[in-house]
């Protein structure tokens, strides 16, 4: 984690509510310190690298939940019952990143279904958190590349708004311009179960990209964010998930795509992430066939939340003798090369 950012100035998600009075009281996950930090083994002087890179450049996850959960994880489908998940402010402020790319309450969206992804649901997540960022100075709702330019010069932390499936647009095609109003900016084709675009998580299909996709993502400009949601991106060499694991899959894409294309999403939250996936196992309907054999743990070491993702991210890169300029488009500049293109 990096030193707290100066422009945060301690607000807690909706301070500008009465909690227990105006919205339902839950004792939350600790944002800071909620497992031991990770030991990357780097020298004060590599330390000082790490934190000089991220001041320097534009950091941008691709992927996470910037949310905290109950610390009680039998508390988890109550607490986004009421569709006001937290953002976690003191966490993001560690983080080091100029902007994330927060993809709300994705298959645990329950708000108004015991399914999720339903159109009203999404409305909940979007409108509560957006509400509650409206309330505060430090995170800025990204919508534009500017934004992000701006976010780094102000030493703010810009969120962009992204779901995780088009679900909810159903045969309605408006409902794309809608979620764009309300300034959602990444969408993702199909979660787990399929949809009218494309077949999920759950359908009898390997997980993780085929080379082919991956090349054809870069041969069209495009950036791959490596993700490190518990027990998704292990390897051979690290069959036990931690950042080594996820570090493996990015020396493979590097070499397989060149390193103008690989980025990170790492998917992570503030809480307990494998209590999420028992607690939505029946909503998620993961399956693989055969499934290799492989450890649980009880988190990714190194990437297990936003504030420690890309500390840990700059530090496997720095250790392992990467360049500056290298590391300053793997961390970001891929990405914002793709945004302008694209936004
Ligand atoms: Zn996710």
């Amino acid at each position: 984690m990096q030193p707290e950012s100066a422009s945060y100035r301690g607000y807690h998600a909706y301070g500008y509510l009465e909690q227990g009075v105006d919205y339902a009281d839950f004792k939350l996950a600790d944002q800071i310190g909620r497992v031991p930090a990770y030991d990357g083994g780097l020298s004060a002087e590599q330390d000082e690298r790490v934190g000089r890179i991220l001041a320097e450049n534009i950091a941008i996850s691709l992927h996470e939940h910037a949310v905290v959960l109950p610390e009680d994880t039998g508390e988890i489908r109550a607490y986004n019952r009421t569709g006001r998940q937290r953002t976690a402010y003191e966490g993001l402020a560690r983080s080091g990143l100029t902007a994330v790319f927060d993809n709300f309450m994705a298959g645990a969206s329950c708000v108004t279904s015991e399914n999720g992804w339903k159109w009203s649901d999404m409305i909940y997540a979007l409108g509560f958190r957006l509400a509650d960022l409206a309330k505060q100075d430090f995170l800025t709702h990204a919508t534009t590349v500017a934004d992000i330019r701006a976010a780094k010069r102000d030493g703010r932390v810009a969120l962009v708004a992204g779901l995780e499936s088009s679900t909810m647009i159903e045969n309605e095609l408006d409902r794309l311009d809608m979620l764009y109003g309300f300034g959602v900016r990444q969408m993702g084709i199909a979660y787990s179960q399929a949809n009218q675009l494309g077949g999920g998580l759950a359908e009898p299909t390997n997980r993780m990209k085929p080379d082919e996709v991956i090349r054809a993502c870069a041969e069209r400009g495009g950036v791959i964010g490596l993700e490190a949601a518990p027990h998704t991106t292990l390897s051979d060499r690290h069959k036990s998930h931690s950042l080594e694991s996820v570090m493996d899959h990015f020396v493979y894409c590097v070499d397989l795509v060149g390193i103008d294309h690989v980025t990170f999403g790492p998917d992570t939250m503030f809480g307990d992430h494998v209590g999420v996936h028992n607690t939505y196992a029946g909503n998620y309907g993961h399956k693989q066939d055969p499934a290799p054999e492989h450890p649980r743990v009880a988190y990714v070491d190194g990437l297990e939340n936003p504030a420690e993702n890309f500390t840990n991210i700059v530090g496997w890169l720095v250790r392992h003798d990467y360049s500056d300029d290298e590391i300053a488009k793997v961390i970001g500049g891929n990405t914002l090369r793709v945004l302008e293109h694209v936004w």
